[in-house]
């Protein structure tokens, strides 16, 4: 019974949604809801703005200044052809489904490939090279000498493969559940929920995907700067340790275009990915972003999201600003004994820059960052003298469990914690008796539907693919259990 009412959700598909949120068959929509579950006839403001944002990823191609043409939607990543005198040059050639963006690029000039400039090692970024390059025709392919640092450091630990990293992605998701990540919508989801690569709907697809491997550079730069001239076409890649610390940004001077990889795109920088990896410094990040500053580009072309081709040196500084004002927050509460569940509200961004949509937390979040600064710059302790003198999870839901009164009187209040809307109460109860009874078939259940509830609420894309994954995981758990 305590199920029923808020299962339905999950029968929302993606273009119902779509539908709820533009209200043109609102009435449609409701009648498929019972009467007693009012508080989900509408998707929550958190899904009408990631609906809202995907339209963003419509395949399209900007040409932001003369001759410098960047695609969005062809694949996960921004995507950027410059055309010279007699050939052409490209910016990230994106991932392996860059063949139709090639095609693309080909109807805009025909030119040879000169060279191709790769803003850092990720695979979405660098995978697309073989749609562009040809074997022996003396095309560059440039980038940092430290290329691939990332990939390098999480090779030592694996912790980028398999589950984790897949949930945060939302590629274990069912088809209706599937928003993308906010800066991009996968391959494997479409706009209309369905899935293309023929990915089952099991909740638990940990498979390794397919993966290309991409050509590596053939010209490397180990200094601060490297100047070169293609296609007549002057080019400026420079050193900006961030996202990844191979990362650099590439400058047209003359065109006043910058090309920031993935240390700008418009969402709150992913200073921590939740799939786990190798430490990306936030100081270092924002240093590169003061450089990217002192340019004074036109045009900024992000590593994800569309080109900003106004303002565009105002929105870099407030993204530095921003992530500088986070970092010297969270640093500065740190001294005062706060704790970082304390130092994401006194890290909070200042008016007026909280309210700008290419800070919001539609990919990274602000509440990760100061968690992330404080982990990268203070470690694990946070100075709450009981985190030296922590109990197993068990230990701790006993404790809990004696003062209510007894497992029984936990296992109502967190059924009455649900029936009366309060999800997260009810799953932090839930996750006690949990502790002590795992295979708990209602209770399994009822933390699957607490889950359901608090992701679809949830605005940051991968903490709510993550939450969604994980009540999936419960559901399924409670499938395959027993009732006690
Ligand atoms: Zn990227």
């Amino acid at each position: 019974m305590i199920n029923r009412k808020y299962r339905i959700i999950l029968a929302l598909s993606f273009s119902q949604m779509l539908v709820a949120c533009q209200g043109e068959t609102a009435q449609e929509v409701t009648e498929s809801i019972p009467a007693q579950s009012p508080q989900v006839t509408q998707p929550s403001e958190a899904t009408q703005k990631l609906l809202e944002r995907n339209k963003m990823f419509d395949e399209r191609i900007n040409e932001v200044s003369e001759n410098v043409f960047v695609a969005t939607g062809y694949t996960v990543s921004a995507n950027s052809m410059i055309v010279g005198t007699d050939g052409v040059i490209i910016v990230d050639p994106g991932n392996q489904f860059s063949t139709k963006l090639a095609e693309a690029f080909r109807k805009i000039s025909a030119k040879p490939v000169k060279a191709i400039i790769y803003t850092h090692g990720h695979a979405d970024h660098t995978g697309g090279t073989p749609a562009f390059y040809t074997p022996d025709q003396g095309i560059q392919i440039w980038q940092r000498d430290n290329y691939n640092s990332e990939a390098r450091a999480n090779q030592v630990t694996g912790i980028t493969r398999g589950a984790r990293a897949s949930n945060t992605q939302g590629f274990d998701l069912r088809p209706e559940q599937k928003f993308g990540v906010g800066v991009a919508i996968p391959p494997e989801i479409t706009p209309g929920g369905m899935m293309v690569d023929g990915l089952t709907n099991k909740p638990e697809v940990t498979a390794p995907r397919q993966r290309v491997q991409p050509i590596p550079p053939t010209h490397t730069f180990s200094g601060e700067r490297e100047s070169i001239e293609i296609a007549g076409v002057k080019i400026e890649m420079v050193k900006a340790p961030g996202e990844t610390d191979d990362q650099l940004y590439v400058w047209l001077p003359d065109s006043k275009v910058l090309f920031a990889g993935d240390n700008f795109y418009q969402s709150w920088p992913n200073t921590y990915p939740l799939r786990g990896t190798a430490r990306r410094s936030v100081r270092d990040w924002v240093s590169s972003l003061s450089k990217m500053v002192d340019e004074s580009p036109e045009i900024l072309v992000g590593g994800h999201t569309t080109p900003i081709t106004e303002g565009a040196t105002e929105v870099l500084t407030n993204y530095r600003d921003a992530l500088k004002w986070v970092y010297d927050r969270t640093i500065e509460g740190a001294t005062k004994y706060m704790t970082p569940d304390e130092l994401v509200a006194y890290a909070a961004l200042p008016p007026h820059l909280a309210d700008l949509d290419y800070l919001q937390n539609y990919y990274g979040s602000v509440w990760g960052t100061v968690r992330d600064i404080y982990a990268q710059d203070l470690g694990w302790f946070d100075g709450a003298v009981l985190n030296l003198h922590r109990e197993s999870p068990q230990a701790q839901a006993q404790r809990l469990v004696d003062l209510v009164g007894g497992l029984d009187s936990l296992k109502n209040k967190a059924r009455a914690a649900l029936t009366s809307g309060d999800t997260l109460g009810a799953a932090q109860l839930t996750n006690a008796i949990l502790a002590l009874e795992a295979d708990n078939q209602e209770f399994n259940l009822l933390m699957a539907d607490a889950l359901a509830i608090i992701g679809e609420a949830t605005f940051n894309a991968p903490a709510r693919n993550f939450t969604l994954s994980s009540s999936n995981r419960y559901r399924n758990k409670a499938d395959t259990t027993a009732a006690p």
